[in-house]
């Protein structure tokens, strides 16, 4: 038996001879949240792309739940239990937050039948369960247009949650969002967190802080260093490759 969720042993990623991801060893537990930061360009979004299967490995391989997704499809390993959140969220902006959540309960049923068939019960059941977890009740039955982007956000990370992932890869899920809206996504991912292994790829810092136990620094391809948020923060390399580079960044924003 194995105990990890995720296992990436050596793996290298060559785009033409440029190594996106450049033998990168990393690990997870089941039911951890890790943040991974790193500069533009680290291999943050390559680094999902081969868990989700949509860049194969060059070297190395990944191991989900002890299993090498190698000749696996994307489709496979989203099945096997893996959801990812794309930075822009994918809702049906004609159908309420309610019958959003449905569909994605349904996912193997018909579209239509869902729509115009009674829902049942243990199905309302659930439904209703995760409008509360993602705090939309109050909107439910209003046509996905009229939420704000935070709450879409929350809408399609419902949407995965009703899949019943183990793993769940969320790319920059704070982007655009008002402070108010970045801290409820902070809780909504905390709470998720109790029932799934979250990976959160994140640049806002102050959100970071907010989630984070365990953080993974990515820097050219490789792991830099692991650590808690003030282990990380208060690392000489770090702070020289990523958060200097950010301080420089605020520098310039002042002058
Ligand atoms: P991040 O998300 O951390 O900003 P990416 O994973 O998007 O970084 O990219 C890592 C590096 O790999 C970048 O230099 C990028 O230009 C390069 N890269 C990513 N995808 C491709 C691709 N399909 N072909 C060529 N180069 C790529
Ligand atoms: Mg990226």
């Amino acid at each position: 038996m194995n105990a990890k969720i995720l296992e990436i042993e050596n793996l290298t990623v060559s785009f033409d001879g440029f190594k996106a991801l450049n033998d990168l060893n990393f690990s997870m537990e089941p039911g951890e949240l890790r943040v991974i930061i790193g500069p533009n360009g680290a291999g943050k979004t390559t680094f999902l792309d081969i868990i989700t299967g949509k860049v194969k490995p060059t070297e190395g391989r990944v191991l989900f739940k002890g299993r090498n997704v190698r000749s696996l499809s994307e489709h496979q390993i989203a099945r096997l239990g893996i959801g990812r959140k794309f930075q822009t969220p994918r809702v049906y902006l004609n159908l309420s937050p309610r019958e959003n959540l449905e569909i994605a309960c349904n996912r193997n049923k018909n579209l239509l039948s869902t729509l115009f068939k009674r829902t049942p019960i243990a199905e309302r059941r659930t439904v209703s369960g995760l409008l509360e977890t993602i705090g939309l009740v109050p909107k439910a039955d209003l046509k996905a247009n009229l939420l704000s982007h935070g709450e879409k956000q929350w809408l399609e990370i419902g949407m995965l949650v009703a899949q019943s992932p183990d793993l769940l890869l969320v790319d920059e899920p704070v982007a655009g969002l008002t402070d108010e809206e970045t801290e409820k996504t902070g809780e909504l991912l905390m709470s998720l967190a109790e029932s799934h292994s979250i990976i959160v790829i994140e640049h806002d810092m102050e959100f970071v802080r907010q989630i984070a136990r365990q953080v993974t620094v990515l820097h050219q391809g490789s792991v830099l260093c692991e650590g808690t948020i003030d282990e990380v923060q208060s690392n000489p390399q770090v702070i020289e490759v990523y958060l200097g580079r950010e301080m420089e960044e605020d520098m310039h924003a002042v002058s």
